[in-house]
């Protein structure tokens, strides 16, 4: 039976090939069966890649195809939607996540590339006539070969934002996907296989060890840029190591999101809002968490006896099970992390909800840790300062606007923020004070294909999605023309 999964090989220069490094297993995180395996790569195969790239972007008219790439992406959108059931199985299998979520994101991945399909026909320049007798051009051009890193936690919609504006832009690319979810990611090399528009090597996905397969990526001289996502250490050893060729760098990095709940606020929405939106969407493992929670101190007491009523309520399974809304976390080394934290939390704040792992009947056999809450964390708590990516919220009362921002900022990330409130001063303060890439008033997680978004501080450089997000993949070159007199 074990023999018969699924042994996925690197797609390098339109080619399925195998590596000498072997394969590595995937396992699920809900119940310990094997899904597949995929190549354990060697530095070699990267070079493969990096090599087979560079070739199609120096010898194609891919980088000056705009209408090329705008029908290559289309197919691909439309492919993915197809088959976006499909992609979505694979994805709750491998990751445990709710059906539902994976739905979303693989038809994120085709609403996304849709959009960079449309832009791929708008990358413009200006002109202007510096001095007399002078035309000058700036005009926008591929950077040349991408690299793409990505995590686990939403690996088809984090590729999304990266490789579609990179290929929109007329760039070659090669992606590392993240091994814990490498399936669903290996799937799509199928779809671009299938696709003639895509030139042979325009796409290359290699699996594989961060280090080495992700680390030579991040270094090798022929790759002139790095598109990573991940965690905020490893994008600091990612800018290192892309120093040696000064590349260009897009880091999408962690985060540790305040949502604010002002006592004048609609209280039944600000509730769902900070408990659905925030910690315990994908078992608290999104960069965008709003594990934060600060609560102006007038309905702290009614906002923490509700939470103590819906979290316990929440269903935790398998992601394929139907009502299931809290899935498990990614591995054994993710629960060991997420209890340490949570040990932790009970030393320095109050815990009102969860604190555990869940091991009834088969829940025994994957990595579940009941939805847990704290209140009273003090704001600088580890628990309310390092990300602890999994289902725990941290809840710090507040007396006034002026605390709620200096503790929303009192934090080495500036990803997202929320608040909830009824005064529009309040809700303009907050936007204008916190420094967070995203502000949400009244909502969360609202992120769509035409608006950027990105981290301050220590959640990364660039941004992701809109005219931005298309320009990172982009060098600005100035051309002068000299008019004879
Ligand atoms: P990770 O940093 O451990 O791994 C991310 C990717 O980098 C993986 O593919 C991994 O194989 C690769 N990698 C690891 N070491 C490497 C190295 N030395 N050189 C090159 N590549 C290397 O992160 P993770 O655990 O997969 O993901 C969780 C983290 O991602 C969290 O911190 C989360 O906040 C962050 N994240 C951020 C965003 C955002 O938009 N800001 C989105 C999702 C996740």
């Amino acid at each position: 039976m074990a023999e018969q999964v699924t042994a996925y090989k690197n797609f390098i220069a339109g080619e399925w090939r195998e590596s000498e490094g072997g394969l590595f297993e995937v396992t699920s995180p809900a119940n310990g069966e094997l899904l597949y395996r995929a190549q354990r790569s060697t530095v070699d195969d990267m070079r493969a890649a990096i090599a087979a790239a560079r070739e199609v972007f120096e010898m194609t008219e891919w980088r000056d195809d705009p209408n090329a790439r705008t029908v290559a992406l289309s197919k691909f959108s439309d492919a993915v939607r197809e088959r976006h059931q499909d992609l979505a199985t694979r994805l709750t299998r491998e990751s445990g996540k709710p059906i539902a979520i994976s739905r979303g994101e693989a038809l994120r991945l085709a609403e996304t590339t849709s959009y960079f399909a449309g832009l791929a026909r708008w990358i413009f320049g200006r002109s202007q006539i510096p001095q007399p007798n002078s035309l000058s051009l700036i005009i926008r051009e591929p950077v040349g070969v991408v690299g793409i890193i990505v995590p686990w936690n939403a690996p088809l919609a984090l590729l999304a934002r990266a490789i579609a504006p990179a290929l929109a832009a007329g760039n070659a690319v090669v992606v590392k996907p993240a091994s814990y979810t490498a399936g669903s990611t290996m799937e799509l090399g199928k779809i671009f296989e299938s696709i003639a528009e895509f030139p042979r090597g325009i796409v290359n996905l290699v699996t594989g060890p961060g280090d080495p397969v992700g680390a030579e990526l991040a270094r090798h001289d022929d790759v002139d840029m790095i598109a990573f996502t991940g965690d905020t250490s490893t994008g600091r050893e990612i800018m290192r190591l892309a120093s040696g060729n000064l590349k260009k760098i897009s880091l999408e990095l962690g985060g540790k999101s305040p949502t604010i709940v002002f006592a004048d606020a609609n209280f039944d929405r600000a509730i769902r809002g900070a408990i659905n939106a925030a910690s315990f969407y994908n078992a608290g493992q999104i960069c965008i968490a709003g594990t934060r929670v600060l609560v102006e101190e007038g309905v702290h007491g009614q906002f923490v006896e509700r939470v103590k009523e819906i979290v316990p309520k929440m269903k935790v399974g398998p992601g394929w099970e139907k009502g299931v809304e809290v899935g498990p976390v990614i591995s054994e080394a993710q629960l060991a992390k997420v209890t340490g934290y949570i040990e932790q939390g009970k030393k320095e704040a109050r815990l009102v909800v969860g604190g555990h792992r869940l091991t009834d009947g088969e829940l025994a056999k994957g990595y579940f840790l009941a939805p847990t809450v704290f209140d009273e964390t003090p704001p600088d708590a580890r628990i309310a300062q390092e990300e602890i990516f999994g289902p725990v919220m941290g809840i710090t009362p507040f007396r006034d606007l002026d605390e709620a921002i200096r503790i929303a900022n009192n934090t080495k990330y500036g990803l997202v923020a929320a608040a909830w409130t009824r005064d529009i001063n309040k809700a303009m303060k907050i936007a204008t004070r916190v420094r967070a890439g995203s502000i949400w008033i009244n909502t969360f997680g609202k992120m769509f294909q035409s608006t950027e978004m990105g981290g301050f501080k220590q959640s990364g450089l660039g941004r992701q999605y809109g005219l931005e997000g298309l320009f990172e993949y982009t060098e600005l070159k100035h051309v002068n023309i000299q008019i004879e007199k």
